[in-house]
């Protein structure tokens, strides 16, 4: 059973609610949650906000809140391989991804540890005597932080992270898909001694417990992670109250593949960039747009190696695509497929469930390779967030930009090219938060992440990523007052 972490103290539910997670691999329940009522809610935020206004956390120095970011980053190394198994078992996906997950949330928390001090402030020229002029950061207050379930720990971290480092107290909730490695994760704050109040926990649905979170008027900030239709409605709710919002929203990213690269290289690694966790990641490489001359025999291998691809349970050392999240994620994600063939794309791998045991007891989806595919399509306009790729083709450079930049989205893109001239010349004019360049999916904690367009507002990661935690507050200081002289008497 596992429960909420509210001032301090471990908790069930008030109204003694719970649910169950569910292992996607084989639908059998993993573990029994704790399911947060309206009085959790206000509970975790009334406890944030006293931790914020009278606690020992506002008299932290920024020295103090380094060390316990550092001390998390070192209990997440020792505790790795069992974080990673739980995180695997949650979501479904493969154990060495899993623990990729782990080291860079570790990475995430260190570097903030590491800027957070030299991100204070700044000291301003005022530009006439006897005025000093400085710019300090201080915190927002009191951040709601809502994580998506494809990388519960990791995307929990960017935001967590930034906001504990820039002294805001936090009240969190993961998906309720995914719960079990933010858990163990507040663990580890317990372990190090945070303040009671600073890191709270709730979890439960998002259209209950997450709506009365952003809703709550003790928030002042509310960082979310996840579908565009929540983002839209979370950027409402912080609209009353004037509360701050960042958003991050998924996209529908471009890989533009240019003839003359490497045909393995590329080949390759257009496979990851659509079905590395199963395509639910919102960076995913899912619409492929390849030049002419390359398209037949690239999409042709593209096919039979995306056939190949080893689908099964995520600690399998075998595996190498595991099931989606839920039986419902994976019901629409069909929708789109069947759209796509409705509106005239071409089924060249995948499309369907597999039928063999185990597998047929999860919610496990042939990776989807559709050719013939067009910006008309609702599979190429709209985030599948799934195991499909759709192939464009295109003839000259122009066209690439103009198929790359077409899109509501801007949250990544990337350009395949032996060309470093070209390869510059669509970087620069790809509107996309990420461009890859002959690479696709890695990411830097010291550099920003977040999209244009729909793909959301504000960024993370970065030193953007604890402006995003910092009020600027401008301290102008006369040292030598006299009159000012504006009005006669
Ligand atoms: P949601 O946007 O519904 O969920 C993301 C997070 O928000 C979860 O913690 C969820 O809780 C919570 N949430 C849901 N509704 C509300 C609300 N009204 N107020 C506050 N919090 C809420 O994503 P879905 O899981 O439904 O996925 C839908 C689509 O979103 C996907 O198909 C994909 O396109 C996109 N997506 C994008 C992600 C990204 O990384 N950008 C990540 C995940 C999804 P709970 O899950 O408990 O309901």
């Amino acid at each position: 059973m596992k429960y909420l972490f509210i001032a301090g103290k471990w908790a069930p539910a008030a109204d003694d609610g719970t649910s169950q997670t569910i292992n996607p691999f084989d639908a059998t329940p993993l573990d029994t949650v704790a399911e947060a009522s309206a009085a959790d809610v206000d509970a975790a935020v009334t406890a944030a906000r006293e931790a914020f206004d009278d606690g020992p956390w506002r008299q932290s120095t920024v020295t103090d809140r380094a060390a316990l970011l550092a001390k998390i980053a070192d209990l997440l190394q020792r505790d790795r391989e069992q974080l990673a198994r739980t995180e695997s078992l949650d979501t479904g996906k493969t154990l060495n991804e899993a623990r990729a997950d782990v080291d860079d949330t570790t990475a995430v928390f260190r570097y903030y540890a590491g800027i957070a001090g030299s991100h204070a402030g700044r000291v301003v020229d005022p530009g006439r005597l006897h005025v000093t002029s400085r710019i300090t950061h201080e915190p927002v207050g009191v951040c709601a932080l809502i994580a998506p379930w494809n990388y519960p720990l990791l995307q929990i971290s960017w935001k967590l992270a930034p906001a504990l480092a820039a002294g805001n107290t936090a009240v969190i909730k993961p998906s309720e898909l995914t719960p079990l490695s933010t858990v163990a994760l507040v663990g580890l704050f317990e372990e190090a001694d945070v303040p009671p109040g600073v890191v709270n926990l709730l979890l439960g649905q998002g259209a209950t417990v997450g709506q009365a979170l952003v809703a709550h008027r003790g928030v002042d900030l509310i960082s979310f992670t996840g579908g565009l239709a929540t983002g839209e409605a979370i950027m409402a709710a912080a609209a009353r109250g004037v509360r701050r919002v960042a958003l991050e929203l998924g996209g529908k990213n471009p890989n533009i593949v240019f003839d003359g690269t490497d045909f393995d290289t590329v080949v390759d690694n257009a496979l990851t960039a659509a079905f590395l966790h199963s395509g639910q990641v919102c960076s995913a490489g899912a619409r492929l747009i390849v030049q002419d001359s390359l398209h037949d025999s690239f999409v042709a291998e593209l096919a039979a190696r995306a056939d190949r691809i080893r689908l099964g349970r995520g600690l399998d050392p075998e595996t190498e695509c595991g099931p989606l999240i839920s039986a419902a994620h994976r019901a629409k994600v069909e929708r789109y497929i069947s759209l796509g063939q409705a509106q005239g794309a071409e089924l060249l791998a995948g499309g369907s469930r597999p039928a063999q045991p185990p597998l047929a007891q999860g919610f496990f989806l042939r990776p989807t390779v559709l050719g013939g595919c067009h910006r008309d399509m609702t599979v190429v306009r709209e985030e599948v967030f799934g195991p499909v790729v759709t192939v464009e083709r295109f003839s000259t450079e122009d066209e690439a930009i103009r198929l790359g930049n077409d899109t509501s989205y801007g949250l990544a893109g990337a350009v395949w090219t032996s060309d470093a001239g070209q390869a510059e010349r669509v970087a620069g004019a790809l509107r996309h938060g990420t461009v890859w360049i002959n690479d696709y999916h890695p990411y830097l904690p010291q550099a920003e992440w977040g999209g244009f367009g729909q793909s959301g507002i504000g960024r993370e990661l970065g030193p953007s990523g604890l402006d995003e935690y910092q009020e600027k507050k401008h301290i102008y200081h006369n040292t030598s007052p006299a009159p000012a002289h504006w009005f006669s008497g």
